[in-house]
């Protein structure tokens, strides 16, 4: 429980001012609290929200943090980009101040809010927005938050917040929102990631086991029963677990491999075939929404709402950088997953891989070894082109496992290697497992640079 919920005196300093932070310092103001806000950077962006935060009446830094007033905040609200090593938030530590996310404040706002809260090392985002999907089609208000876009401070900032929501969260949104009580909570796989930001693997696992705090007897949790982490760390914690199973073992939501059916709730919803995502990750995704927004209401399991969901997994599909298929150039399928930027994602791409390819892999390295992706690899992988600042490491890892070739030239040239190399019939996969910051801002950026040579010139 958050000092916050009990009647905060002082001043409230707000690190970070994205669309996040410059909402949720909004949202305190119009409350009546006397807030600071500052920003590392200088740039356009956030200068531009501070000019429009000051002239809500509050004390703003871009380009630097006061970190003496940081200290001495009454609180300190921390927006999801930022990471825990920061100066301010060391200094909020050091002073003994209570660091809380942007979603910790807002759902203060959003007292009657109903949500589905979605986490897990993969699959956050496209299980986020299927749920969303659902609960609209439903006939709810119910917008996607979170990680996936609009943050939760900006829902209570409407003059008419909405009932319901699909709220994507972060093991660093998780780590700082003690008072976090969803309808139900979703927790799609875990594998280890972000070692780059965590000191250890048990670290980022502590963060995700924050998605059951507060749990009763009443919580409904929706879990991976083909991941034995994720039914551990849930088992640790009292509530009703239903279990989702892409591989067809037991479960309230499952893909039954012999009749090809995805079944929900002991009953059939549909074909798998129907199903316009690629790959078994996806089933998993498909199954975790369906189960989750089942579960929230029991007038989600009529008949009529179970023809709803369907619908809308018959008619959605990919998201921009998840195996988006972009164009097919003279028989060779290009498929952008920009966003696989850690292992575990790319080892199902390349599981989900229905035709030959060539594999695009690297970027920066996030810490963990390649070495398991020889494995599906094997199947129906024909090269690995290695690139970007993980090169090196690639070649060490798996240049005795596979054709691997080693790139040093730019992304453009990367790709100009694969067009050479496939043939038709063939798909080129961007699934790079690292981060995309050594050639580029972002993954999104990674994945249009992708998007726009893989197109190629007019022609
Ligand atoms: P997140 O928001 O957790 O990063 P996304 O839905 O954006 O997840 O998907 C990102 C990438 O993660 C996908 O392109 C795919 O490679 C991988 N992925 C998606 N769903 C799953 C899943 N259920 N299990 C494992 N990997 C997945």
């Amino acid at each position: 429980m958050s000092i916050f919920r009990d009647g905060l005196v002082g001043e409230i300093a707000v690190i970070g001012l994205g669309r996040s932070g410059s909402a949720v310092a909004e949202l305190l103001v119009r409350d009546g609290h006397a807030v600071y806000a500052s920003d590392s950077s200088a740039g356009r962006e956030s200068s531009a929200a501070g000019a429009r935060l000051r002239e809500l009446g509050m004390d703003v830094d871009v380009g630097a943090h006061d970190l003496a007033r940081v200290g001495s905040a009454a609180l300190v609200v921390v927006s999801p980009g930022v990471p825990p090593s920061a100066a301010p938030l060391a200094a909020a530590r050091e002073s003994g101040r209570e660091v809380v996310s942007e979603v910790e404040i807002a759902l203060h706002y959003l007292p009657r809010l109903r949500y589905i809260a979605v986490s897990g090392t993969n699959g956050k985002t496209t299980t986020t927005a299927l749920v969303g999907q659902m609960l609209r089609a439903l006939g709810h208000d119910a917008p996607d938050a979170g990680n996936i876009g609009t943050p939760l401070a900006s829902l209570a900032l409407r003059t008419q917040p909405p009932a319901w929501a699909a709220l994507e969260l972060s093991s660093f949104q998780l780590h700082d929102t003690p008072s976090l009580r969803p309808t139900v909570r979703v927790l799609t796989n875990l594998s280890p990631d972000h070692l780059d930001r965590y000191a250890s693997v048990a670290d980022y696992y502590a963060d995700k086991a924050r998605l059951f705090a507060n749990t009763t007897a009443e919580s409904v949790v929706v879990v991976n029963a083909d991941d034995a982490a994720v039914l551990e760390m849930a088992g640790a914690y009292p509530g009703t677990r239903s279990r989702f199973s892409a591989s067809g073992a037991v479960g309230e939501a499952r893909y039954d491999r012999d009749s090809g059916l995805l079944e929900l709730l002991g009953r059939p919803l549909m074909p798998r075939a129907e199903l316009p995502l690629l790959g078994d990750h996806n089933v998993a995704n498909a199954l975790a929404a369906a189960l989750a927004v089942a579960m929230a209401d029991g007038a989600h399991r009529t008949d009529s709402a179970r023809q709803i969901i369907t619908e809308v997994l018959r008619s959605f599909h990919a998201l921009p950088h998840r195996m988006e298929p972009v164009v097919e150039v003279d028989g060779v399928l290009w498929i952008n997953d920009s966003k696989a930027t850690n292992v575990s994602s790319t080892h199902v791409a390349l599981e989900g891989m229905t035709r030959p390819y060539v594999l695009l892999l690297g970027g920066r390295h996030k810490g963990e070894p390649y070495t398991s992706l020889a494995e599906p690899f094997r199947r129906l992988g024909r090269t690995t082109l290695a690139f970007g600042e993980a090169r090196d490491q690639i070649v060490r890892d798996l240049g005795e496992l596979l054709p691997v070739e080693r790139l040093d030239g730019d992304f453009a040239s990367v790709v100009a290697r694969a067009r050479e190399i496939a043939g038709p019939g063939d798909a080129v996969l961007l699934s790079p497992a690292c981060s995309s910051y050594d050639m580029f801002n972002n993954y999104e950026q990674r994945g249009d640079v992708f998007r726009e040579l893989a197109r190629g010139p007019e022609r």
